[in-house]
């Protein structure tokens, strides 16, 4: 079934992923394309070959697997999306989203809530290429502006922050680069484009590492760099002269993961949010930082700017010294300790943003630990935290 290319803005998202990328004939009938490997594309003739005629012309450039993905990819991002890249992991679908916009001389601003590791590069590498980076407070909005300088090239924004959960103000941010022509980049990891249309809020370039939701099963390591017209073609020389391309393998399961998205980011929204307002009643946290309750900061925008809420957010426990927040870690069974997310399971970790941030100051008042509600049963995953929680009591000794 190839649906016309003209039908597909028509249907509903859902349908879309489930339809998109789709090649029945090119695939000899099979639901799915095959995963390629491949290097050497052969021409059939010497004209063909001086043409460079053919679909396919190398495989770090392209394969029907890519193809398919890409396509399915560019029909979630939405109507302005011009294009998408594939990369091996998250952090290089931004690092080559960076190095393809800037150039010796330029200050980029980041949001002080970025991923750390993007930080890292741009106070790393992108400094000794003679690229200047500045932090801002997420919370900025269109107060941006005073931070503009007349080398600005890009703004990157995180929304929400991966581990303490502001929400930028996305729309505002962008009208105030754009009114100096500066490009707009957004890690839209936490939503996906399924939750958060960037394309369509005035970003630019629309990150993911798709590692989380888009493989949806903790077995891939991919990023996607989707950008409109404006950017595109810088993205795409970008990819093309830093050699960036992903494996077959994940390349494939990033594709099959994105087919039940749909569902399992519903499930994931649903059960985030019962489980953050059952933390919330909890005397032992303090708060919960959870964009889709009404108490969370930044909640607002998100309900203007999103469609939906995925499964990872942040709690701030009463305070309690470090052994009684290890032996609630050390107590749940269901929730494993671990970095990354966005798989079918549940996991916990603390974090602590104190050290690096440096335009804002981190200070929640009490250790934080930041959760991913999975796939499993909702009341066994509470009955788990909940013996977590006694564990934390009987460390933390009577209540002060
Ligand atoms: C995990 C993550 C990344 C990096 O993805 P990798 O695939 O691990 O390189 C980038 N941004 C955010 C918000 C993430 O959570």
């Amino acid at each position: 079934m190839t649906l016309p290319k003209d039908s597909a803005p028509a249907l509903r998202v859902e349908t879309a992923l489930v339809t998109s990328g789709r090649d029945t004939v090119a695939q000899k009938g099979f639901v799915n394309p095959p995963v390629v490997r491949g290097s050497t594309v052969l021409y059939p003739t010497a004209e063909d070959l001086h043409a460079h005629r053919g679909e396919f012309q190398y495989g770090r450039h392209g394969t029907p697997t890519t193809k398919a993905l890409r396509e399915a990819l560019q029909t979630l991002e939405g109507p302005r999306c011009a294009g998408v890249g594939l990369a091996p992991s998250g952090v290089s679908a931004i690092t080559t989203a960076l190095l393809a916009v800037l150039k010796a001389g330029d200050h980029l601003l980041v949001c002080d809530n970025a991923y750390r590791p993007t930080r890292l590069f741009c106070d790393g590498m992108l400094k000794r290429y003679g690229i200047e980076t500045s932090y801002f407070d997420p919370l900025i909005g269109d107060g941006i502006t005073a931070h503009l300088r007349p080398n600005t090239r890009a703004v990157m924004v995180e929304a929400p922050g991966s581990q303490s959960f502001e929400m930028p103000d996305i729309p505002a941010i962008a009208a105030a680069a754009h009114a100096r022509d500066i490009l707009v980049l957004d890690d839209n990891t936490w939503a996906t484009p399924l939750f958060h249309r960037s394309l369509d809020q005035g970003v630019d370039i629309s990150i993911q590492a798709a590692t989380k939701y888009i493989g949806g099963h903790s077995d891939i390591m991919f990023g996607t760099i989707a950008a409109n017209e404006t950017a595109w073609p810088l993205v795409a020389d970008g990819i093309r002269q830093l050699g960036v391309c992903a494996g077959p393998d994940d390349v494939f399961l990033a594709l099959r993961g994105l087919r039940t998205l749909a569902v399992r980011l519903a499930h994931h929204q649903r059960a985030g949010l019962e489980m953050a307002r059952w933390l919330a009643a909890r005397p032992e946290v303090a708060e919960v930082r959870h964009p889709g309750l009404e108490t969370s900061p930044g909640h607002a925008i998100w309900k203007r700017d999103f469609t939906g809420a995925s499964g990872l957010f942040s709690i701030v426990l009463r305070p309690a010294p470090q052994a009684a927040v290890d032996a609630l870690l050390d107590t749940v069974k269901l929730f494993g300790m671990g970095y990354s997310w966005g798989g079918f399971e549940s996991l916990v970790i603390p974090f602590d943003c104190t050290s690096y941030r440096t335009a804002t100051r981190w200070a929640p008042g009490g250790p934080t630990l930041r959760l991913h509600i999975g796939l499993e049963d909702l009341d066994d995953l509470k009955a788990d935290f909940a013996r977590g929680l006694d564990a934390f009591n009987a460390a933390r000794g009577p209540a002060k």
